[in-house]
């Protein structure tokens, strides 16, 4: 990702601000992503920030991140064009309560949680007739959490899925596109029920491998955890990247995705089987046919511009120090 950053000391462009006042509740590696991204660009005449966690709100006010910090959720939501909830999708429920008596009329909430059914379910009812609900998630991250980790071009070139509730205002769904896409994401829409099941398998069922692979070889009594770390460049590392994910993000995801993530188990499960009996009997042409197809997907990404084409990952080798 290091690659993708930009000088986020930028001048913000010339022209009216796309919204008045932003407010971001929770400010973590997303929500700092998002304010540091809408100061770069000009998209919101001020930023009010609010954040649980006192050490959290201290990094964000040092960092200059918002116009006001504090921990009070509904006063940073008071007055504010538009609302974005950056905190644990478990957590969203209960921020949902806690701003809903200070909501303007015609504001618009909306959240980046990783899960889109559950935030619905856990926001709608909180919210007063006239405010509207737009939900969002931005395909984008890194292993890394807190205010510190954001960086403005995060979103940049990365898919934002937004899933307006049936009966969403036009007007509210069209300011939070273009408020995505000024922070240079690519905006789709879909259903949440859609996104959660894409979800599931791009990104949900990886993450589970991974904190399941890597917790297996921490557990394994044959190999040493030594040779564990030692010849983790066989393939070990690239999981651990992922299994490095906040602990308390990753619960929420699936706790709140449960039928979706069992669905892809269950499938999942199955291919494994097939493949375990592939290598018992010796079949060598299935695994070679299934390494065929799955190579050609990794094609598929680098020519989408999702990811790098360069080997290892793009990683500096001591052969290449000089670059
Ligand atoms: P993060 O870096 O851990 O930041 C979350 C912040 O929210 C923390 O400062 C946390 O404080 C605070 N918080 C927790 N509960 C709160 C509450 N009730 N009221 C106010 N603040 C509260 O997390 P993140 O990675 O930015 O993730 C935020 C959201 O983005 C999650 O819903 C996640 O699913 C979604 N998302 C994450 C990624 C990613 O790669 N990280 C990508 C796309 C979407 P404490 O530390 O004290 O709990």
């Amino acid at each position: 990702m290091g690659s993708h950053r930009v000088d986020e000391t930028a001048a913000a462009p010339a022209g009216a601000p796309m919204v008045g006042r932003l407010a971001i509740i929770g400010i973590g590696l997303i929500g700092s992503s998002i304010a540091r991204a809408a100061r770069q660009h000009g998209l919101a005449s001020s930023i009010a920030i609010a954040d649980a966690s006192p050490a959290a709100m201290a990094e964000a006010s040092r960092l200059g991140l918002g116009d006001s910090c504090g921990t009070d959720a509904a006063e940073a939501a008071t007055d504010a064009d538009l609302v974005i909830l950056c905190v644990p999708v478990g957590a969203m429920g209960q921020v949902g309560a806690a701003i809903a008596g200070a909501l303007k009329p015609g504001a618009i909430v909306s959240d980046v949680g990783s899960v889109k059914g559950s935030v619905v379910a856990q926001l709608g009812p909180h919210l007063p007739e006239g405010v509207h609900l737009v939900p969002a998630h931005p395909v984008a991250g890194t292993e890394n959490s807190g205010p510190g980790a954001g960086f403005a071009s995060l979103f940049h070139n990365r898919w934002c899925i937004i899933t307006p509730p049936e009966g969403a205002d036009p007007q509210a769904v069209e300011t939070l596109r273009a408020f995505w896409a000024g922070m240079g994401a690519n905006v789709e829409t879909m259903s949440p029920e859609r996104h959660d099941l894409v979800l599931a398998v791009t990104s949900h069922l990886p993450h589970l491998i991974a904190y399941n692979i890597v917790g297996t070889a921490a557990d394994l009594e044959q190999v040493t955890r030594s040779e564990v770390i030692k010849f983790s460049a066989g393939g070990f590392r690239d999981f651990t990247r992922i299994a490095a994910s906040d602990p308390t993000m990753w619960r929420d995801i699936f706790l709140n995705n449960k039928d979706a993530v069992l669905e892809m188990i269950g499938r999942f499960n199955e291919d494994l089987a097939a493949l375990a009996r592939a290598i018992r009997w010796g079949d060598g042409d299935a695994l070679f046919e299934l390494f065929t197809r799955t190579r050609a997907i990794r094609r598929g990404i680098i020519d989408s511009g999702q990811e790098t084409a360069e080997a290892d990952f793009g990683r500096r080798h001591d052969d290449d120090a000089t670059a």
